[in-house]
């Protein structure tokens, strides 16, 4: 038994979040299963991610009603680089 890290605990966020394609997700999902270290990861993240998955669905939300306001959320969309330009579109 080793104490490396697996290197899979870095697909934790992006998957956490949804980001990873179809094919990524269902291998990591299947590899956590079997992997403590990415058990651990995702339990750690899960908070967080959940976190930003409102906030995001919140601000697509926002964009989509409220496109030629301010959004409501303005503090963190401006830290988010894809935001503005959705909305000029
Ligand atoms: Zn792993």
């Amino acid at each position: 038994m080793s104490d490396d890290i697996c290197p899979h605990v870095v697909s934790a966020g992006s998957y956490l979040l949804e980001m990873l394609s179809p094919e990524e997700t269902a291998e990591f999902r299947q590899h956590s299963r079997h992997c403590l270290h990415c058990q651990r990861e995702i339990v750690a993240l899960m908070p967080g991610a959940l976190f930003l998955q409102e906030l995001r669905a919140d601000i697509l939300a926002a964009n989509r009603r409220l496109c030629a306001e301010r959004p409501v959320l303005s503090t963190v969309a401006a830290r988010e680089p894809w935001w503005g330009p959705a909305c000029q579109a």
